[in-house]
């Protein structure tokens, strides 16, 4: 549950109770007002303290952040300016025709990195809801690969692109930062789902937050690349977009299914995450095939090949 504490005159806080007039509940003790949108919770202080909590409390804030004044603890700036950056989405553009993409196996020692943009168009919302579409995070492996499958069915404009462990490695030797790669494969996966899009314009296009905007941005500019236009930024927002969580889906099934093939070719199992577990399967790696062979599976700048190395000491 996230929350965002604004700080305003109390005239605001006054003018909020108006505006939320028809969401009123009671409030507790030593609020002025307390009410409920959708799923966020609205408290104001006669401090001018405002409290907003739940799910996304990014959609209300965002209306009031104007009228803030410094903060008396510190505390209120931050946390708005954290996460109500410039490139936050309008909640309405979530549910128009967007691009929508996301990545995974970043935290995964073995196996690649994968990411996908999926273009999604307003009315295929509700089958691809229909279909199963939600944050892969909720879904078991086994039932990705099937909505995925399903998915593909629809022939929504897509991209997968996949960075394999060699490929990997070397970035990081040449000093990229994981950040900076995905931000490239974001990027990569974005062009070309606009290249197949031709002249059909997008009405946006929803990356899931791994990093602030800014920095997102000076990856691009490094390599002289260039943010399509209406692009924005949102933490979790594939439990917010179906195009994003689509993305997801995608982007896990290609990792499961790499996983599989590099377990095949190493002749045993590699398990997700970076675990202990993770620690043990890259010793018995080495001990096999020799440390040569690890950087075809492995990412290897984790702490998991320093460890995997001391269980063979
Ligand atoms: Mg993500």
């Amino acid at each position: 549950m996230g929350q965002i504490v604004l700080n305003v005159p109390d005239q605001i806080v006054k003018e909020m109770k108006q505006a939320y007039q028809s969401y009123l509940k009671p409030s507790p003790p030593g609020a002025i007002f307390s009410a409920k949108v959708n799923a966020i919770t609205i408290t104001g202080y006669k401090s001018g303290k405002v409290l907003f909590q739940g799910g996304n409390p990014e959609f209300e804030a965002t209306k009031w952040e104007k009228h803030m004044v410094e903060p008396g603890d510190g505390t209120g700036t931050k946390n708005a300016s954290k996460l109500t950056h410039n490139y936050y989405p309008d909640q309405a553009l979530l549910s128009q025709s967007i691009i929508g993409s996301d990545e995974a196996g970043t935290g995964d020692y073995f196996g690649p990195i994968t990411v996908a943009a999926v273009y999604a168009e307003a009315k295929q919302i509700d089958l691809l809801k229909e279909l199963g579409v939600r944050d892969s995070k909720n879904l078991t492996d086994q039932s990705i690969q099937q909505i995925a499958k399903q998915m593909l069915l629809l022939n929504l404009p897509y991209s997968l692109v996949v960075l394999h462990n060699p490929k990997y490695n070397q970035l990081q030797q040449q000093g990229w930062t994981q950040g900076k790669m995905k931000a490239l494969l974001h990027h990569t996966a974005i062009s070309h789902v606009l290249d197949k899009l031709g002249t059909t314009k997008p009405a946006g296009i929803v990356i899931d937050q791994f990093c602030q905007p800014e920095v997102y941005l000076r990856h691009l500019k490094s390599e002289n690349k260039q943010l399509p236009e209406q692009t924005y930024f949102m933490t979790k927002a594939e439990s917010h977009s179906i195009a994003v969580a689509a993305a997801s889906i995608l982007a896990r099934a290609r990792f499961v299914q790499e996983m599989a093939r590099l377990s095949k070719q190493v002749g045993f199992e590699l398990p997700k995450g970076a675990s202990a577990k993770v620690d043990q399967v890259a010793a018995r790696l080495i001990k096999q095939h020799g440390m040569v062979k690890l950087k075809e599976f492995a990412k290897l700048h984790f702490a998991n090949t320093t460890k995997a190395r001391n269980y063979l000491n």
